[in-house]
């Protein structure tokens, strides 16, 4: 079932005056539900452009003049299905801690169902589910107030607060950003829990080739709001003079991979993770390569 549809997506800031720009240019893309998609490209190359369009906070013309995008096959544009757009596609921005606001931590994650309308049970539940699917225990920080939290669970809070609302897409800008490395593994841990019991379908945007090549099957890649490159990690990455011409990083793997080539030891160039170089060094230690 397809998630998301573009069609021909255009977007210009500031049209028709001397700072006009354009962000988006002809973007046409399916994300099937399921998928784990991270975008990737250099700052400026219309990748927070592109997700805003994913729940309407940027709409496309009404009648279809710059593209279109439909969520389940419901266009964004249509008025009627705007609030169960900001339902089904939940948007964890960056930094998304400074956005809590309440006094506990209980109100912060509430306060989306509450939009939604539901009734004080069915908060409740969403509340205590959502902690626990972040892995902070109700009983100890449903009342505490966020701001006394530590940044790595304001984060946790602040995602519990998205997933409470229960979205079918799962979108989320720089998820690592200002993280440790202690953080980003704890994030890619609680993104992979949130896939697999929650949220099907995941689309990140990110700098860190490393946590891309490991957590998504596909990687899209814009410059200049135009996709440049759209593949599974090893298809993207493994094409190195594609990935120069980008001037993207390559996975921290990657680069090991090309040093060792530097010294004579040519490994198979779409080795993105540390368990496929593993299995690949080991092959040629006892023998079953021809490479060295
Ligand atoms: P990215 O997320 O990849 O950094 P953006 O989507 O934020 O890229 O930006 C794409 C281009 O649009 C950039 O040149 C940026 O300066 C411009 N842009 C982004 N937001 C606005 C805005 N609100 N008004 C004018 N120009 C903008």
């Amino acid at each position: 079932m397809q998630a998301i549809k573009i069609e021909a997506l255009t977007h210009i800031y500031s049209k028709k005056t001397p700072s006009e720009k354009v962000a988006l240019d002809n973007i046409n893309l399916v994300v099937e539900e399921g998928e784990f998609v991270a975008i990737v490209g250099h700052t400026g190359s219309g990748k927070s452009t592109l997700v805003q369009h994913f729940n309407g906070l940027i709409k496309p013309h009404k009648k279809g003049k710059n593209g279109r995008v439909e969520i389940y096959g419901r266009a964004t544009t249509e008025k009627k299905g705007l609030k169960q757009l900001r339902f089904d596609v939940g948007m964890v921005f960056q930094y998304p801690e400074y956005q809590l606001f309440e006094d506990t931590v209980a109100k912060d994650i509430a306060f989306g169902p509450k939009n939604m309308k539901l009734d004080k049970d069915e908060i409740d539940r969403r509340v205590r589910k959502s902690l626990e699917l972040v892995g902070l225990p109700y009983d100890e920080f449903a009342e505490r107030s966020p701001f006394e939290l530590s940044g790595g669970e304001k984060r946790r809070v602040a995602i519990a607060g998205v997933i409470a609302m229960e979205p079918k897409i799962l979108v989320l800008d720089e998820p690592f950003a200002g993280l440790d490395p202690e953080g980003v593994r704890e994030i890619t841990a609680l993104i992979l829990k949130l896939k697999s019991e929650i949220c099907p379908t995941i689309i990140t945007v990110t700098h860190d080739m490393d946590s891309a090549s490991t957590l998504a099957d596909r990687i899209i890649a814009l410059r200049e709001g135009k996709i440049v490159a759209d593949g599974t990690p090893k298809e993207v990455f493994g094409d190195r003079a594609l990935i120069k011409e980008i001037g993207l990083d390559v996975p921290f793997v990657a680069r090991i991979v090309d040093k060792l080539e530097e010294r004579g030891i040519v490994l198979n160039k779409n080795i993105v993770t540390i368990e496929e170089l593993t299995t690949e060094l080991e092959r040629i230690r006892t023998g079953g390569g021809d490479n060295v």
